[in-house]
């Protein structure tokens, strides 16, 4: 069976309703997909319960939280987590409200850059979770840069005069807490990440996949992150990250896929 386990919905800084990224999946004769919102989960019951309405398409509830390891934002993805759980509710609110003032320092610091932004126009429309693309978005409608890569590039990423640093749990504590909520902690995307032995580390700190499959990731990058899953008996995994743009005129959703069949660890969980 053919699954996409890495999407985004409006509830972080996707496009798409559920709904609609569930309705575009049977389009792509998808058996299922995985929402995984940046540190948030508000999307996932209206989620289920549309997925439970239509025969034969599983959704299975996700999240990728952000998790702090040396200087390092290593992204961890969640599957199968009790996304009603007291404890879940209550870190991603604290989540929320961390990345509510990581923004305000950023517009501040553009502000003080000159760039002048109202951070009220930004919170109004994104009620749920902001995140750096919310800003790069405004500052794109304020024709302050071309696009949200230029945004990125000139302002907001990691060594950039708008940076500020995440808060939140270290990589082992999100393992941990994934592990507790019931859920299956897979690395994200590990061809981003900026030191190769950082897989090996997420490895000895308890993760159990690896996402080999990836939009971002190359073809001989694949291919290596297969090999070591199979070596160190951890689960593969594979999604698109779509985010609701066009690439090239294309929407990624469901070319970034992996495939769940009886006997593999996660078809138990369907
Ligand atoms: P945040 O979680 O607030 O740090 O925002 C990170 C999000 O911005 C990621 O999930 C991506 O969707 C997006 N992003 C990160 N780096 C770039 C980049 N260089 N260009 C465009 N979008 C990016
Ligand atoms: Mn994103
Ligand atoms: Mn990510
Ligand atoms: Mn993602």
């Amino acid at each position: 069976m053919k699954f996409d386990l890495h999407t985004h919905t409006k509830y972080s800084d996707g496009i798409f309703t559920p709904k609609h990224l569930i309705d575009l999946s049977l389009r792509l004769n998808l058996d299922g997909i995985s929402i995984t919102d940046h540190d948030n989960i508000d999307g996932l019951e209206e989620a289920i319960k549309y997925a439970n309405s239509i025969p034969d398409f599983k959704l299975i509830p996700g999240i990728e939280f952000s998790s702090i390891y040396k200087d390092e934002e290593i992204h961890l993805l969640g599957y199968f987590i009790d996304y009603k759980s007291k404890i879940l509710i209550d870190y991603v609110n604290h989540l929320k409200d961390i990345r509510f003032k990581r923004a305000m320092e950023m517009v501040e610091k553009l502000n003080n850059l000159d760039l002048k932004i109202n951070f009220e126009d930004i919170q109004k429309n994104n009620k749920h979770l902001i995140s750096r693309t919310h800003i790069a978005k405004e500052m794109v409608r304020l024709n302050y840069v071309n696009n949200v890569k230029d945004a990125f590039d000139r302002y907001l990423k990691l060594g950039m005069p708008a940076y500020v640093a995440k808060k939140g749990l270290s990589t082992l504590d999100t393992i941990k807490l994934i592990k507790d909520l019931g859920g299956i902690p897979v690395l994200a995307h590990p061809g981003l990440l900026h030191d190769e032995n950082t897989i090996d580390d997420c490895k000895d700190l308890g993760v159990l996949g690896i996402e080999c499959i990836h939009s971002k990731h190359s073809k001989a990058e694949t291919e290596g992150y297969i090999n070591y899953a199979k070596n160190n008996n951890l689960i593969i995994t594979g999604g698109s990250d779509c985010h609701g743009e066009l690439i090239q005129g294309e929407l990624l959703l469901g070319k970034y896929t992996c495939s769940i069949e009886k006997g593999d660890l996660l078809y138990d969980y369907l």
